[in-house]
């Protein structure tokens, strides 16, 4: 028999690339989303996978909805990946938020728990449960220091996960996930922006662009890596946390710096702080300015993993470095102009 898994969160980058390859481990899939959500399965469609899936309506604060969906589908399991995760949203929505990525959740768990088919499930916590750790790599003994209502709601899902683990010896596990991008990335996150809008500049299609704080630094990984480690992490006996990244750091400044090198845009650097610019040598005009307006009040300077628990018990490691990540997302980005 096919073993059947639950995706929340289907529509989203990590949900749609996990599915993708729950499919080719030959898994009926089910995704669920909220039917009164700008519902787009746009990322679905474009891995070619929108009619292999069963799309589920679920209402996940609701714990009659979870119960139902849950008791019906009997899933062997589930990945939690729905949530509020923009973080600069959550400064806006900490209500939002934290309902969505923190109650919800018990409602998942309290469903296991009273469940008589054995279900594992996977909860989606990340890097920003670090905040401005001191440390100059994280690894899954660093101590907690969320700086956002996002990072605060994914620390209390983490230890939900480990109380119930615990407590009830439910097969239930934690990937911690520092950043991790690609083609389907939300338009609101940084790597995404800078791309879209660099390629916009080439193609004279815009002239200026405006980034908040570009010497904070992130662990960028490629999110299809990312999703095999996630179902490595409940492949596994003893179920465990890992922390999940590619071990090296680069700020946005050299994100952007990459990324106009790949595109073949010269640049230069001018001015400081707010006033900052970045030149096209070729016109001699700025094609990227600092605006207040998207730094947040409180940032994230610096997230560097150290995944080497996964590599000795996963056996996983990242395969994909920061220049092919920015060639992928350059060259569909580019591909959808055409
Ligand atoms: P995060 O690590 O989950 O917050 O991922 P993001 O891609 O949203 O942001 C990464 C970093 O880029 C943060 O430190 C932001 O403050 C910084 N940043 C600078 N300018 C921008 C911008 O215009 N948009 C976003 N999303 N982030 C920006």
């Amino acid at each position: 028999m096919k073993k059947k898994v639950l995706i929340t969160g289907i529509m989203g980058q990590d949900g749609a690339y996990l599915a993708k390859f729950l499919l080719s481990k030959k898994y009926k899939v089910y995704g669920a989303y909220r039917r009164n959500s700008n519902y787009e399965n746009n990322r679905l469609r474009r891995l070619g996978i929108e009619d292999k899936i069963e799309l589920i309506d679920l209402e996940i604060n609701e714990f009659t909805s979870v119960n139902y969906v849950i008791n019906k589908i009997k899933p062997d399991e589930i990945y939690n990946l729905a949530a509020m995760s923009f973080v600069a949203s959550s400064f806006d929505q900490p209500l939002y938020t934290i309902n969505t990525n923190f109650f919800a959740l018990i409602n998942i768990l309290e469903v296991m728990k009273n469940s008589k088919k054995k279900i594992s499930l996977y909860q989606a916590s990340t890097s920003e449960m670090f905040g401005n750790s001191t440390k100059k790599s994280i690894n899954e003994n660093t101590n907690f220091d969320p700086a956002s209502p996002y990072g605060i709601s994914k620390v209390g899902s983490h230890y939900l996960v480990r109380l119930y683990r615990k407590a009830y010896n439910l097969d239930c596990c934690s990937g911690i996930l520092f950043n991790h991008e690609s083609p389907l990335r939300g338009e609101e996150f940084v790597t995404k922006k800078i791309i879209r809008q660099l390629c916009e500049i080439l193609n004279n299609k815009r002239k200026i662009m405006y980034l908040g704080n570009i010497y904070a630094k992130r662990d960028w990984g490629f999110a299809p890596d990312y999703v095999e480690a996630m179902w490595k992490m409940l492949q596994i006996k003893n179920k465990d946390d890992f922390i999940i990244g590619t071990g090296k750091c680069y700020s946005i400044k050299e994100f952007i710096n990459k990324t106009c090198k790949y595109l073949k845009i010269n640049i230069k650097w001018t001015g400081k702080g707010i006033n900052e610019k970045c030149i096209n040598l070729n016109s001699n005009k700025a094609i990227i300015k600092i605006s207040k307006k998207f730094y947040r009040p409180l940032d994230v300077n610096h997230l560097k993993s150290n995944p080497l628990k996964a590599k000795k018990i996963l056996n996983w490691a990242a395969k994909t470095n920061l220049s092919a990540i920015i060639k992928k997302m350059c060259d569909d980005q580019i591909s959808s102009f055409n």
